[in-house]
């Protein structure tokens, strides 16, 4: 038995390390919520998921007032029956963000002591594909940037020997959109991945007016054109344009998956490992696009993506937008344009918990 013997969970609150704007919303601030969990053979895992500045002390209380206390005297091996048990509590308030969010932070620290256990690395421990995966940059296509700075970022990343970049789209006027992404295009010739995400702002029919417009600019996805719970928007805008669409960052369940790989709604799954309730759906998700030969591209958290793309066989990129640096002793490792996945038993991350303390705030 690897009996949990206590549990905690806490707020830690990080400062964005770059202005980051969509068509949307700003990325406020990286709320970050852990739990820790010991267990009876000696081991201590480490989990977290997060939001961008809101919410944060929503998680925090469901995992305190409910979900923590329900942890200790499980046995931690049991990943699939501790993340049905709390879920099943839960009835009441999912499918949804908050509580996605909180089964997530105790499932990646369920993983972490998983791999402990094992004296392997995360990447290994959920499949093992292969360890170098390719990395894009978003850190430079912010929607607050101008052409110019566009420019300088894409030369930026492409000098640095990466395949791909990510630009925001959702400019008022259509022309204005293109003429970004054409100055982006022609700055970096006709190899490069150009990836364009409108973060939901869109009306199907905007929609696919965009995407005719951004035709000639051979790009490699069209990122959340519309609001998630249109699914028929997007399978109609998946009929109109060659323009993989991608999807998934604002999904909560194996199941909304499923309804969008169905019904043709998704060219590319980026299911977010913390806003789908851990690595234990993550993984379900990624196994159920591949039986749909669909590649994966999770949004956001690198630390922790780049060991689950490593893992599966249809992992195809990860989102470069470093976050942790703050609270971590050692940056993800990148080279040749790829990242690569820690060889070090657990998740892989090393905190640095006098940071940690530092920036703690519930
Ligand atoms: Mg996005």
């Amino acid at each position: 038995m690897s009996t949990i013997t206590a549990a905690r969970a806490y707020l830690v609150d990080l400062e964005v390390e770059t202005e980051r704007t969509d068509a949307v919303q700003s990325f406020l601030k990286q709320e970050t919520v852990f739990v820790e969990i010991d267990t009876s053979d000696g081991l201590r895992g480490t989990g977290y998921s997060y939001t961008i500045g809101t919410g944060g002390r929503a998680v925090l209380s469901l995992l305190r007032d409910h979900l923590v206390p329900m942890l200790p005297g499980l046995d931690a091996r049991g990943i699939e029956s501790v993340w049905m048990t709390l879920f099943s509590s839960t009835r009441a308030t999912t499918v949804g963000a908050i509580t996605s969010l909180a089964l997530a932070a105790v499932d990646t620290a369920l993983w972490d002591l998983k791999c402990l256990r094992a004296g392997a690395p995360l990447w290994e421990e959920a499949g093992g594909f292969r360890r170098a995966v390719p990395l894009y940059d978003t850190e430079g296509g912010w929607l607050h940037l101008g052409a110019d700075e566009l420019v300088r970022g894409a030369l930026a990343s492409k000098a640095a020997g990466w395949q791909g970049l990510k630009l925001k789209v959702g400019k008022p006027d259509l022309r204005e959109d293109v003429e970004r992404l054409r100055a982006v295009r022609e700055a970096v010739g006709d190899r490069m991945h150009v990836m364009v995400d409108a973060n939901q702002s869109m009306t199907a029919a905007e929609a696919i007016r965009r995407a005719r417009a951004f035709d000639e600019l051979d790009l490699y996805w069209f990122e959340e054109p519309l609001p998630a719970d249109d699914v028929d928007g997007h399978v109609r805008l998946a009929q109109a344009t060659s323009i993989p669409i991608a999807v998934g960052e604002s999904m909560y369940s194996v199941g909304q998956f499923r309804d969008y790989l169905q019904r043709g709604a998704a060219g590319i799954v980026q299911v977010d490992v913390a806003r789908v309730g851990g690595i234990t759906p993550w993984l379900k998700v990624a196994h159920l696009a591949e039986a749909f030969n669909v590649a994966v591209c999770p949004h956001f958290l690198m630390e922790l993506h780049v060991s689950l793309v490593a893992a599966v066989p249809n992992g195809r990129y990860v989102e470069h937008i470093p976050q942790l640096r703050s609270i971590t002793l050692e940056e993800m490792e990148i080279s040749d344009g790829h990242a690569l996945a820690p060889t070090t038993p657990g998740l892989g991350i090393r905190w640095n918990a006098d940071a940690i303390d530092d920036r703690t705030v519930a």
